[in-house]
């Protein structure tokens, strides 16, 4: 076992992470505030291709995998701008249309979400499944050479700069009353696709929306796969989503602890650094072995997904861990700075939102919980 990085590893640390820096936090945090994509950033680092290091080199990818996408993730937070819409564009919609998608519907998507200039964002919560997604009730019937998709889904994120939708749909029902499900692809645009903003407290510079899909027309060329098979098919993508959304937590986990470490160490109240006392420092160096420690199993969950070995427990287990370690971090560095924690210009109150969010979605943390019970421990399902 080794667990030294590569050089070409650490080079991509220090690429993606300079770049993040040339932006700076305090552009993350005034596009959280002001609710508007990260634009900028997004069109950079797809131009130097690193949003499509996951992609096909075929299709205008690195030819890369997860681990090199997590890499991306993780040093983007790391160094104050996580982007939220990686989970769902690269690791979600990106896996799902290179593994599944026909030649011609991998040239017309995968290109574009590698270079950046187009997003493909995935729907798959419903009002009334909730986190049961086998009750989904969004249906696609056939209809002569294609599909009508009606039904509604919610928090869907990024819709505005997306060109297009991964819809997971019903197209039946199996013997055990669960839904079978089909993916497609919708133009963003698509008639009959009305959105909503569905507003959230948390300081986001992505949206989130409700969709209402009414007799919405695809062709058959926006089936992604096979009819019937999106569950087994979605997990393909659920995976990297929860690889890439721990890989965001570990960065939030060390840009918080950076700040907080250098806040500890220069602020003095009562004659020494508050640094000097271990109600400050314990915290701190907590969070430090929580991130380290989740850090590790992202690594491992996206390193089986590159084997392709089965990589569902790592990956549900490193979401959980990295959310909770994060949450734990940011909050501690809140805490470090006293009030200051608070304010608008330490900017650190976004972060917390955006790992805070983490610990519920892309799967919340009691649904992690169960499948770890379940799978890992062999106890009985339990709901
Ligand atoms: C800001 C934001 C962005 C999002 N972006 C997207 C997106 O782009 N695309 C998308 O499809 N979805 C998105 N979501 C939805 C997100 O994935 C869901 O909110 C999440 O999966 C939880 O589902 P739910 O809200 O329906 O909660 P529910 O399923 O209603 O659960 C409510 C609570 O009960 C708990 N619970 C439910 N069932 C059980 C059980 N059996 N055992 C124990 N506890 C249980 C849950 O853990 C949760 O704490 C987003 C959500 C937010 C808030």
């Amino acid at each position: 076992m080794d667990f030294r990085e590569t050089e070409d590893h650490s080079a991509l640390r220090k690429a993606v992470g300079d770049i993040a820096d040339q932006f700076g936090s305090d552009y993350y945090v005034a596009h959280a505030e002001s609710r508007t994509p990260t634009t900028d950033l997004w069109k950079r680092l797809g131009e130097l291709g690193y949003l499509g290091i996951n992609l096909p080199e075929e299709y205008g990818g690195g030819g890369a995998g997860m681990t090199e996408l997590t890499i991306v993730c993780e040093e983007t937070a790391a160094h104050g701008n996580p982007l939220l819409l990686l989970l769902v564009s690269a690791a979600i919609s990106g896996e799902v249309i290179t593994e599944f998608g026909s030649d011609a519907q991998r040239s017309r998507w995968l290109p574009s979400l590698a270079d950046g200039s187009s997003k493909v964002v995935f729907a798959i919560t419903e009002p009334d499944a909730g986190s049961n997604s086998h009750r989904i009730s969004t249906t696609a019937v056939k209809d002569g050479d294609g599909y009508l998709i009606s039904g509604q889904k919610y928090y869907i994120s990024g819709v505005d700069e997306a060109d297009a939708i991964l819809v997971v749909t019903k197209t039946g029902t199996d013997s055990a009353g669960r839904a079978k499900m089909s993916l497609f692809v919708v133009d963003a645009d698509a008639p009959g696709l009305t959105r909503q903003h569905l507003p959230v407290s948390v300081t986001l510079p992505e949206k989130q929306f409700t969709l209402y899909f009414d007799n919405v027309r695809v062709g058959n060329d926006r089936l992604i796969g096979t009819e019937g098979d999106g569950f087994k098919q979605i997990f393909q993508g659920l995976n990297p989503e929860r690889i890439t959304g721990a890989a965001i937590c570990v960065g939030i986990g060390r840009f918080a602890l950076e700040r907080a470490a250098a806040y500890a160490n220069n602020r003095t109240v009562w004659g020494a650094s508050i640094g000097t006392h271990q109600g400050v420092s314990h915290a701190l160096a907590k969070s430090k072995i929580e991130i380290e420690l989740a850090a590790l199993m992202t690594m491992k969950a996206a390193w089986l997904h590159d084997q392709g070995e089965p990589a569902g427990d790592a990956s549900n287990m490193a979401k959980y861990a990295a959310a909770e370690a994060a949450i734990g971090a940011i909050d501690a560095a809140i805490q470090v700075h006293g009030g200051n924690g608070l304010s608008t210009e330490m900017g650190l109150l976004p972060y917390w939102g955006l790992a805070r969010l983490l610990r519920i979605a892309p799967v919340s943390r009691e649904m992690i919980l169960n499948h770890v019970a379940q799978h890992s421990l062999g106890l009985p399902r339990s709901y």
